[in-house]
């Protein structure tokens, strides 16, 4: 499972009930970011809560993609900003208090902690596979982007 399958909505029941709708609690569900991402509704969610679901909108769901927002692309930026935020020595627990700040969202560092270490193994494979391949430009910079992460 992708660590954005496992970021979920902070006062899940609490919004769904401004909206008056249901919507799954992960952040990346199709309807969830139709119904509280992109919907119509934003309007009955208090002030907080609309500044909060405004930033994801504009941070994640800003592409050009006819599927937008279900073309892959906020997973994807997403991804980088958890990258981002560990790059700046933040730890998962840190890293979760930020998400809630920014974005009302959560998950449970452990997880977070397995997608960085997960993270780190990919570009220590990139790695080895440029070494093989003799690609030093690829190598050096999946080492230099693994050093930012550890
Ligand atoms: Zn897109």
């Amino acid at each position: 499972m992708a660590i954005t399958d496992k970021i979920y909505v902070k006062n899940h029941r609490q919004l769904a009930s401004q909206l008056e709708t249901s919507f799954p609690k992960g952040a990346f569900k199709g309807a969830t970011l139709d119904i509280l991402f992109q919907g119509e509704g934003l309007a009955k969610l208090n002030e907080a809560s609309q500044d909060r679901v405004l930033d994801f909108a504009e941070d994640f769901l800003d592409c050009d993609c006819q599927a937008n927002p279900h073309c892959g692309c906020p997973e994807e930026k997403f991804v980088r900003y958890l990258l981002e935020l560990r790059a700046q020595g933040l730890g998962p627990d840190a890293i979760v208090d930020v998400m809630g700040d920014d974005y009302m969202l959560y998950a449970y560092p452990g997880d977070v902690l397995s997608f960085l270490d997960d993270s780190v193994r990919t570009l220590e494979a990139v790695e080895a596979l440029a070494d093989v391949d003799a690609k030093p430009d690829v190598e050096k910079q999946a080492r230099e982007s693994r050093d930012e992460l550890v």
